[in-house]
């Protein structure tokens, strides 16, 4: 009997089903919060001094498919709702590019184009989710 075997087969196991109650937990943390916030009426996500976040992955990159993150520009002081308009819309993957092209001081290797008809129905859906979702705290 190989005892080194067995310990290690059955700390795999053990391993298996910390990560698998783990993963439910965080299910279930995941839909009491977002069930509380409803009954409370709290918009799910605050931004305070960093104004960007990611979106939900049911918003995709028009060009590449990708996740994509949002920036408010401009909100109403008074209620912290992002005005339309105050909202940029931006791929992860474009930025990711930008973000190191600039640090090592070379031009991107890729870049997305951009074009408004592929972006605007898109920064549209955007606006809605952020005008219903989200508030800016200062
Ligand atoms: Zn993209």
């Amino acid at each position: 009997v190989n005892l080194t075997a067995m310990c290690s087969r059955a700390r795999g196991k053990v391993h298996a089903i910390i990560d698998a109650r783990a993963a439910a937990a965080k299910e279930e943390i995941t839909l009491a919060f977002q069930r509380l916030r409803r009954a409370r009426n709290l918009p799910p996500i605050a931004l305070s001094s960093w104004k960007y976040a990611k979106l939900p992955a049911r918003f995709q990159c028009p060009e590449c498919g990708g996740r994509l993150i949002f920036e408010v520009n401009e909100w109403s002081t008074a209620t912290g709702t992002p005005t339309p308009g105050g909202i940029s819309v931006m791929c992860e993957a474009e930025e990711k590019e930008l973000w190191s092209a600039m640090q090592q001081e070379r031009d991107p290797e890729w870049q997305h184009r951009s074009w408004q008809s592929d972006w605007m129905p898109v920064v549209r859906q955007v606006e809605r989710f952020c005008a219903s979702r989200v508030r800016i705290y200062e």
